[in-house]
């Protein structure tokens, strides 16, 4: 089946849907979602989203805490613009319905809480679930527009352009590479439908499925940055990977994040002799960056033997955090574990992106009428290592600036008919009678980027990795081609693609720097290595 639309997007996170709202006066909307639309990193979003409110800070001083984060390799341009236009973005959401913690004498005053590299109390927040509460309104908005047709359990397999359609030999008329559409497999009918698309937008998310431990969603496997990489856009930093460095440890609990807000209420870490060993690693103690403490806590692990530290806040009221961490007490408790009384034992976990998609400052990649916003997308605002809660509102500032210049282009666009394209091509394919190796490589490449291409790396572990992922690469391929795709053949793919790419990146950087760390070169070089890692494919493959 072929749809035609103004606007396709890809992902119904809190990029996806705020772009979908703003385009959605100007023209035709289809947004596909790989799973059921809440299920999305955004909606387990805890801590918050950073923006300057409190009457005792200032633009400055966020921008000044996002680029000592970002280690020398922001773009201070969009660091500016994000933190400027933050506030404007969070009092949109609240006219959208999103209801966040405010002081109850004045409901213009919000209750900031303060995270991990901040210098000041700036993190909006609605308890412990900002990212639910966001998602929540926004699914609310887009249910009722009429315009926005949302394709559930939709997971796109690849973008379409015209280079490759005319090599189809579909579309006769030679183009300047330019995107019109993706090929998308509905998982519930197991049919793959062409959507042609004036724009299309990626808004996939993060890749933290590429690691064993994560805090991500199963979403998380990488694919718009994969199928940009595919259809010839520029990717960068690929190697800044964020490891939380708390996620809860517990046999039965998947990726469950304990907030950074709770050492910014006090929390403090403690290792498995029952010692505090902030102070050892940094200044700053428990509130240092996460790449800091997530470098500690793996290092306390590895010279203890200990399969996990621990995170104590039980120093406080016991009421205060039954009422500020509603959601990981309720949690906690489940499993048997009450953070009023006794530690809750944590672990480091892939937790971000910090690389992507490269985009300039309005959303657009280097293929025509293709853009991408929130964590598939590189636009500088992180450089080598992102300030907590600063994504989602990247996510905010720049949904609102693409769906800005996605509406200008789309007038220009609309002069001509949304072309007819090629439909999925099936000829030679059959069922597959070995999907054991689908999950087997799936298995595999997670496990060995956690233990070579993790928080700490080294040139061995990295050429070792490499040798693998080559190996890999080359069974997927045959594979692909031979048999009916799969959603779980699509993830493998991508997951494969992006691990390729990080390893690739890893092996390019020669220094340590923000979220990078090799033990072979364990200082930052910003004479060789101030610079973004660009990777770019050729059409030719
Ligand atoms: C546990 C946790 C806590 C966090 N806490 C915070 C916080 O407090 N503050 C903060 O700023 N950030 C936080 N983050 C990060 C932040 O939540 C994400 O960076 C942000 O929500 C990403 O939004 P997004 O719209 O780009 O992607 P997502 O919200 O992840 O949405 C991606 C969407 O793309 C869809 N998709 C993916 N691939 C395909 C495909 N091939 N076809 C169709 N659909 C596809 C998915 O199904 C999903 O709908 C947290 C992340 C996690 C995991």
């Amino acid at each position: 089946m072929e749809y035609k639309t103004d606007f396709l997007i890809i992902g119904s996170g809190v990029a996806g849907l705020t772009f979908a709202l703003k385009v959605a006066n100007y023209g035709d909307v289809a947004i596909v979602t790989k799973r059921d639309v809440m299920e999305t990193n955004t909606r387990y979003a805890q801590g918050g989203i950073a923006s300057v409110f409190d009457k005792y800070d200032s633009f400055e001083l966020h921008i000044q805490d996002t680029l000592s984060a970002g280690n020398g390799l922001c773009n201070e341009e969009v660091v500016e613009l994000v933190v400027r236009d933050g506030p404007t973005r969070v009092r949109e959401l609240m006219d959208w319905g999103v209801q966040f913690n405010l002081y109850k004498s004045d409901r213009s005053v919000f209750d900031l809480g303060l995270e991990g590299g901040h210098s000041k109390n700036r993190i909006v927040h609605a308890e412990d679930l900002t990212g639910y509460e966001v998602e929540r309104a926004l699914v609310d908005r887009i249910r009722e527009n009429e315009r926005i047709i949302l394709f559930e359990n939709h997971i796109a397999i690849d973008l379409i352009t015209y280079s490759k359609s005319v090599k189809r030999g579909v579309i006769t008329t030679t183009h300047e590479d330019s995107c019109c559409g993706a090929y998308v497999l509905d998982t519930k009918k197991n049919e793959v439908h062409t959507f042609s698309a004036r724009i299309t937008l990626l808004a996939t998310g993060g890749a933290g499925k590429v690691y064993l431990y994560t805090s991500n969603a199963d979403v998380a496997t990488g694919d718009g940055i994969a199928m940009a990489y595919r259809a010839g856009a520029s990717v960068a930093n690929l190697e800044f990977v964020q490891f939380h460095p708390t996620c809860l440890y517990h046999p039965k609990a998947k990726n469950f994040l304990i907030s950074e807000a709770v050492r910014g209420e006090g929390g403090v870490l403690i290792n498995g002799e029952g010692r505090p060993f902030m102070e050892k690693y940094d200044p700053q103690k428990d509130l240092a960056c996460r790449d800091v403490v997530a470098r500690a806590i793996d290092n306390e692990l590895k010279r203890t033997g200990h399969e996990s530290v621990y995170l104590d806040i039980t120093h406080k009221d016991p009421d205060f955090i039954r009422k500020r961490f509603p959601n990981i007490y309720k949690k906690c408790l489940s499993l048997g574990i009450d953070m009023t009384r006794e530690p809750i034992p944590v672990v480091p976990a892939a937790h971000y992106m910090c690389g992507g998609v490269i985009t300039d400052t309005y959303g657009r990649t280097d293929i025509k009428n293709l853009f991408a916003v929130g964590e598939t997308a590189c636009t500088g605002l992180h450089g080598a290592n992102r300030l907590a809660s600063n994504s989602l509102l990247e996510a905010l500032v720049f949904a609102h600036r693409a769906a800005s210049r996605a509406i200008q282009e789309l007038e220009r666009l609309s002069r001509n008919p949304i072309h007819d394209l090629p439909p999925w091509d099936t000829v030679g394919t059959t069922d597959s009678d070995e999907v054991i190796m689908v999950s087997h490589n799936w298995d595999e490449i997670r496990r060995f980027m956690w233990n070579y291409v993790g928080i700490v790396r080294s040139n061995k572990r990295l050429s070792r990795a490499w040798n693998r992922i080559e190996n890999i690469q080359k069974e997927i391929m045959a594979y692909y081609w031979n048999f009916t795709v799969t959603a779980d053949l699509i993830e493998l793919r991508n997951i494969a693609m992006v691990a390729e790419l990080i390893i690739k990146s890893a092996m390019s950087r020669k220094e340590s720097r923000g979220l990078h760390y090799n033990i072979q070169y364990p200082q930052k070089d910003d004479e060789k290595w101030r610079r973004d890692t660009i990777l770019k494919r050729s059409i030719e493959g």
